[in-house]
């Protein structure tokens, strides 16, 4: 109990003196990101632990687990009181990571970073804005730090592997919505089966300008182009992705169900998102 007042009264002290140097947007527009969702089993040994819309991931291993994504700055005392209610320690998270360099979920990974230990991975696309906070984002204009900036302990590469307690995680480089946007792609597993698993970043287009108006970003359409045309080739059985939205978590599970890893095995629900986002690239570089 003294251990567990000691981490909030840390994670108010963290929130307090970041609040002086970093200005994340309002999201009074988009309540489902900072509403709770309840935690659960998505397959083997992967949690859902994230807030409504911001999907967080924790994957246990006997060595400690590794938390992908982090939401808003707010979302830490959510996504520490999910990992307890799984049964699981916040403390024991070893390996942090992201599947994007923007605020929503980059927003607690420096104070969830501090508390834990843990150590950062970032594509290394997506390094220099992670140490300032996203201030030098493409599609910011520099003059704020949407988070508290976090310094990355070790820069991944396409391809790469994120080793812990027996988990395998490939690193898969999709740039475009941020310079290294990424997904993952491991295997987890039950008592009944294997599951390849796909964490996707889909390459959303977030920036009205024209493609060819942006110098911060000079390859962006050859990245969203790469990102399209490999992402269309990826194989797994069960598919996630940074919102929960974009997966359709809600049409999958109902809070409370009962362990079903099959209700994520969607080909078609990841086949239709990326055609969509292939039209809107389509659109975009048309000039339409
Ligand atoms: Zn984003």
């Amino acid at each position: 109990m003294k251990k567990h007042l000691f981490l909030i009264t840390l994670l108010a002290i963290h929130y307090l003196a970041l609040a002086q140097k970093v200005t994340e947007p309002s999201t009074t527009a988009r309540p489902e990101w900072s509403k709770p969702y309840p935690p659960f089993q998505i397959a083997g040994n992967l949690y859902y632990v994230g807030t409504y819309d911001l999907a967080c991931y924790l994957i246990v291993t006997p060595k400690g687990n590794i938390l992908i994504n982090t939401g808003l700055a707010s979302s830490a005392p959510i996504i520490k009181a999910s990992i307890e209610t799984l049964g699981f320690k916040f403390t024991d998270t070893k390996i942090l990571l992201t599947t994007q360099a923007h605020y929503d979920h980059m927003g607690a990974m420096a104070a969830i970073k501090k508390i834990t230990g843990a150590k950062l991975m970032v594509d290394e696309g997506d390094a220099a804005v992670v140490a300032d906070g996203g201030r030098s984002d493409y599609a910011l204009d520099g003059n704020v730090s949407p988070y508290a900036p976090v310094k990355a302990d070790q820069l991944l590469h396409n391809g790469d592997t994120v080793k812990l307690g027996g988990m395998a995680l490939v690193m898969l480089h999709h740039p475009g919505h941020t310079k290294g946007s990424c997904s993952y792609l491991f295997d987890v597993k039950d008592k009944k089966r294997k599951y390849r698993v796909l964490i996707a970043n889909l390459p959303t287009i977030i920036t009205d300008k024209k493609f060819s108006e942006i110098p911060a970003y000079p390859n962006i359409a050859r990245d969203y182009a790469y990102t399209l045309a490999t992402m269309k080739k990826l194989t797994f059985d069960i598919w996630l992705a940074s919102h929960a939205s974009q997966f359709g978590l809600y049409g999958k599970h109902k809070p409370g169900a009962a362990y079903n890893p099959a209700a994520f095995i969607d080909r078609n629900g990841y086949d239709t998102q990326l055609k969509d986002l292939q039209d809107q690239f389509t659109k975009k570089i048309n000039g339409k």
